[in-house]
């Protein structure tokens, strides 16, 4: 039989609970699942790739058929490379919107093949972002609610250097 494969693709800079929540909810419905860590252009880093590889798996190490990758160019290229026939992108709110409408129309028009779907956040995940987790760790706030605990000492180190 043909095994079914998903890629969640994103910046994960670093995971939060509202990614692992999309992850874990996509990785009951498909038998693979590729989690690809890609470089955002308009987005300065602030961890590497490879630490975010490192944080995405030890938070996901709990789901057997989830998988961790990078990749250096088109979304839709690696989903032909790996075989995976859907992209799932997580929607928060209104405001994600008009971006993710234009990245699956562009996704369809650059391979008809893969179709997107969207995952609505849980409610208790829809104000979590990397961008804003990491504005508040750099004061020291509490972010147990938002991170694992990997990712909490990982910021607390990235900012302590600072
Ligand atoms: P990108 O830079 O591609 O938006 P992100 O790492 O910010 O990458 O997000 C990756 C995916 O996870 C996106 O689909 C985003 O909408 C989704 N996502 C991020 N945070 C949350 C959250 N709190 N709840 C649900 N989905 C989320």
């Amino acid at each position: 039989m043909v095994k079914t494969k998903a890629v969640i693709p994103g910046s994960f800079d670093p995971i939060t609970y509202g990614h692992i929540d999309i992850i874990e909810r996509s990785a009951g419905r498909f038998d693979e699942l590729h989690v690809c860590v890609l470089k955002n252009s308009s987005k300065a880093g602030t961890f590497s790739i490879e630490e975010r590889m490192d944080l995405i798996r030890e938070s996901v190490k709990h789901l057997p058929n989830v998988e961790v990758h990078n990749y250096n160019g088109l979304l839709v290229d690696f989903c032909d490379k790996i075989g995976a026939q859907t992209i799932i992108r997580g929607l928060r709110a209104v405001s994600d919107f008009e971006y993710e409408l234009r990245l699956t129309s562009m996704n369809k028009k650059l391979n008809s093949n893969v179709e997107t779907m969207y995952m609505m956040t849980s409610t208790n995940y829809s104000f979590i972002s990397s961008s804003v987790v990491k504005e508040v760790a750099q004061y020291k706030a509490d972010i147990s609610d938002f991170v694992p605990l990997n990712v909490q000492e990982a910021l607390k180190e990235k900012f302590n250097k600072k």
